[in-house]
């Protein structure tokens, strides 16, 4: 993790951004052969949304075009500690979507049937089977619960540690407090980055900025439609054991999971929380805390150990802008990531292996950086961030 050392004067693929988008990208180009590989990020390591996030990894969701691309993920989640010979610390406890309202409740209905579309494993709990997996949840409130068992936690420290340390064995040159301050390009192909005043030569450049996303498009004279967006947590005092699996309290745009130690970590959406600040936010963490207490009435008397804030990049449909850009040569993208966690090792294959082979996956097809100009948006309505019918 230099950062004083000369930077290189050429790389065969810059990648701007050092969170976990970019290693894990970086990390399976390496693995694919390709040498020269540079990261450069401005800030420190896990500064950005990868250091601050959730943690959950959820394998599905209610379209079959995020349900594919995220199942994929979840299973290289399974097998990620051997493949970079480091422990990730992926804990398989399941995932369960809880419903409250009716039409979420025919939501998941729908949902479960996708899923058996897609050949992915999950279940409608019964009213029984929902006490056996949450048995502290207010039932009374529910009206259904789809449960994913292969999906789980995984703490971001041990997946960027582990995704850097594979990147440096395998000869990859990361560098943090690196900032790229233009681009160049020339003829509608990317040429070079700029770092202060020492120019990287480069014909292809990916952009896994998050937040700064639209930032760096500008810098390379292509337009990026999205915008930043906070995204803030709170972590419990420890309590016993409660809450066994992740959880998504779909209706109050909310998730939380309990960690080993016993602190309930976890967020919720609330539509007035300031746009981009890091800074605490009384509301925010208020209306989270509600919600908690609310659905397990047990942690109302829990007090508040921390509070956190992280900016994300969201696209006009909030899915992944992930692949070429089709304006401009050499640049390809990795933005738009509400859920970039659960989303890294996907990720990073399909991109690698594109960049590589120039065969788009047909998991990532759907995310294409074009989707929009060709009115083909992907249109999810399960997520915890944007409102569902
Ligand atoms: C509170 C919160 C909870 C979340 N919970 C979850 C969850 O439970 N599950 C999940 O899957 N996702 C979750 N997310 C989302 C997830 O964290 C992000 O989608 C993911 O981390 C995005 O990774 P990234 O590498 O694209 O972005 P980042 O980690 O933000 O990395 C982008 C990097 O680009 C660098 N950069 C920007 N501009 C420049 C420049 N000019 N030059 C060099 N470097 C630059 C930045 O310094 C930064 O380090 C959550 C996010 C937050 C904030």
């Amino acid at each position: 993790m230099t950062e004083s050392s000369k930077l290189p004067r050429q790389a065969s693929v810059v990648i701007v951004g050092g969170g976990i988008q970019g290693l894990a990208l970086a990390f399976n180009l390496a693995e694919l052969k390709v040498r020269d590989i540079l990261v450069l990020d401005a800030g420190y390591w896990q500064g950005g949304a990868s250091g601050r996030n959730g943690t959950l990894i959820r394998g599905a969701f209610s379209s079959p075009e995020w349900t594919r691309f995220f199942a994929h993920s979840n299973r290289l989640w399974l097998g990620l500690s051997k493949r970079l010979g480091q422990n990730v610390m992926f804990s398989r406890r399941g995932y369960t979507m809880v419903g409250e309202r009716e039409a979420t409740a025919q939501l998941l209905q729908r949902t479960l049937q996708v899923h058996r579309d897609c050949g992915i494993d999950s279940e409608m709990l019964s009213p029984g089977r929902l006490r056996k997996v949450l048995p502290a949840l207010a039932h009374e409130r529910v009206s259904a619960a789809l449960h994913l068992p292969d999906s789980g936690v995984a703490p971001h420290h041990a997946a960027m540690h582990g995704y850097l340390k594979a990147c440096q064995a395998r000869g990859v040159d990361v560098r943090y407090r690196t900032e790229v301050s233009a681009i160049d390009r020339r003829d509608g192909q990317v040429e070079g980055v700029w770092v202060g005043q020492q120019r990287i030569a480069c014909d292809t450049l990916v952009l896994a900025g998050g937040a700064q996303s639209n930032a760096l498009a500008d810098m390379a004279g292509v337009p990026l439609e999205g915008y930043p967006m906070r995204l803030e947590a709170i972590a419990l005092e420890p309590t016993r054991a409660l809450i066994g699996p992740a959880v998504a309290l779909l209706d109050r745009l909310c998730y939380m999971h309990q960690t080993a130690r016993g602190e309930v970590v976890g967020g919720a959406e609330v539509a007035e929380r300031p746009q981009v600040s890091l800074g605490a936010d009384v509301p925010v963490m208020a209306a989270t805390a509600k919600a908690y207490a609310e659905m397990f009435p047990q942690l109302g008397a829990a007090r508040i150990l921390r509070q956190w804030a992280g900016l994300v990049h969201i696209s006009k449909d909030f899915g992944p802008l992930l692949g070429a850009h089709p304006h401009l040569g050499g640049l390809h993208l990795s933005a738009g990531w509400c859920y970039g966690h659960a989303g890294a090792p996907a990720a990073g294959e399909l991109l690698a292996r594109a960049l590589v082979t120039g065969v788009v996956d047909e998991r990532m097809q759907p995310f294409a950086v074009d989707r929009f100009q060709r009115n083909c948006p992907v249109h999810e309505p399960g997520i915890v961030l944007s409102h569902f019918e």
